[in-house]
């Protein structure tokens, strides 16, 4: 097999409503899809987390040494990139443009001998996973407590066991958003709250002890992801078990995180820690250091599809008779294109979603909505 073509897909939306995290506004939503052509007539699909246009930029770049290869060689493939841009590269864009490049190559490996991904790297543990809902951000022009309490309420009602709040806009806002939230979403459900790097250590020790109080499962990023030093210091002086990892990049990135056990929960980005291939070698070393995993999900139905394919494949840590299972992070928030870019939804029933098994990442691309979802401007 060779690899012919390499193409990529930007798709963007301008949303009617902004939303915030403590880092980043959103006024609209925008992903890049990777589609690669082998000279058989086999395709496959990535998605790479972050930047759009400037993930673009890489996977073009990449697409040099590409070409000609052979897919299903993608530990050299992933070897020959990673070290091609190695002296400016080593993390951040270089690593999630070709964690786009090697999810299609998975997703071509898994078409090409019939079996889902999941199967490809060792087993399907399980064919469904729980799912958490991700959403509850800051929105222009609403009291924030009661729109986040408003939107638990809904996810209780959806049957979700779990779902994850933003905060870091301030301790006192903050606070009253969880009491909200926690009140509307009752005591069984579970909740989350993710800082999105927006304290410095002082503030988010005292929203941690704070915030124990409404039995709080992790507390995601609360200071800036270089300061590991900082994460360790959170696990000791406050109570609410600390996760983070979402912008740590490839193993070199996730050692001393792992290591120096920054985290109590590492969070890795398939489309974004270097694909399946590092990404399972990320969750090997997090488990020899007896950290649970759970990975990180931002992005369209293409990176859904490939973080579940991972998911089944996670082996329980420890094995025991009723094993803790993985959780798939469900983004609720407005994005009109992140089903549409395939032509089955995924979609949860009761807050538990179905593990696609067809082959590769086992969806099937909709390219009327790369279409209607490509910028119009030159883009
Ligand atoms: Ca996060």
């Amino acid at each position: 097999m060779t690899i012919v073509a390499v193409h990529t897909h930007l798709l963007e939306h301008r949303l009617e409503t902004a939303f915030e995290s403590a880092s980043m506004r959103f006024d609209r939503r925008q992903h890049l899809l990777v589609e690669i052509i082998c000279a058989d007539g086999t395709v496959g699909w990535g998605e790479c987390l972050g930047p759009a246009r400037a993930n673009r930029a890489v996977v073009e770049t990449y697409a040099n040494w590409l070409l000609g290869m052979n897919p299903l060689e993608t530990e050299k493939i992933w070897a020959v990139l990673y070290n091609a841009l190695r002296d400016q590269g080593q993390r951040g864009l270089a690593i999630t443009a070709l964690s786009g490049i090697d999810v299609a190559l998975w997703d071509i490996k898994g078409k090409h001998f019939g079996v889902p991904v999941s199967t490809l790297l060792g087993g399907r543990f399980r064919e469904s996973v729980r799912a958490y809902a991700t959403g509850a951000f800051k929105r222009d022009g609403v009291d924030r407590a009661s729109d986040n309490a408003e939107e638990a309420a809904r996810y209780r009602a959806a049957g979700f066991h779990a779902m994850k709040i933003k905060i870091g806009f301030g301790f006192d806002e903050d606070l009253a958003v969880i009491r909200a939230v926690r009140d509307a979403m009752g005591d069984e459900m579970r909740l989350m709250i993710d800082g999105n790097h927006g304290y410095d250590p002082l503030e988010a020790i005292r929203v941690g002890r704070a915030a124990a109080e409404y039995d709080v499962d992790w507390f995601e990023e609360p200071v800036t992801p270089e300061h590991l030093a900082a994460y360790r210091e959170l696990r000791v002086k406050q109570p609410i078990p600390v996760a983070g990892g979402e912008t740590w990049h490839a193993r070199w990135g996730m050692r001393e995180p792992i290591e120096t056990r920054a985290v109590d929960i590492l969070q890795p980005d398939l489309c974004g820690c270097g694909g399946f291939s590092e990404m399972k070698r990320i969750a090997d070393l997090a488990a020899l250091h007896h950290i649970r995993v759970v990975p990180h999900v931002w992005g369209t139905a293409v990176q859904i599809a490939a973080s579940l394919q991972f998911i089944a494949a996670m082996v329980p840590s420890p094995v025991r008779l009723n094993p803790i299972e993985p959780i798939l992070e469900f983004d609720r928030t407005d994005n009109p294109f992140r089903q549409a870019v395939i032509t089955r939804p995924i979609e949860h029933d009761e807050g538990v979603v179905a593990i696609p098994d067809g082959p590769g990442l086992g969806v099937e691309i909709n390219r009327d909505a790369l279409r209607e979802f490509a910028p119009k401007d030159a883009g």
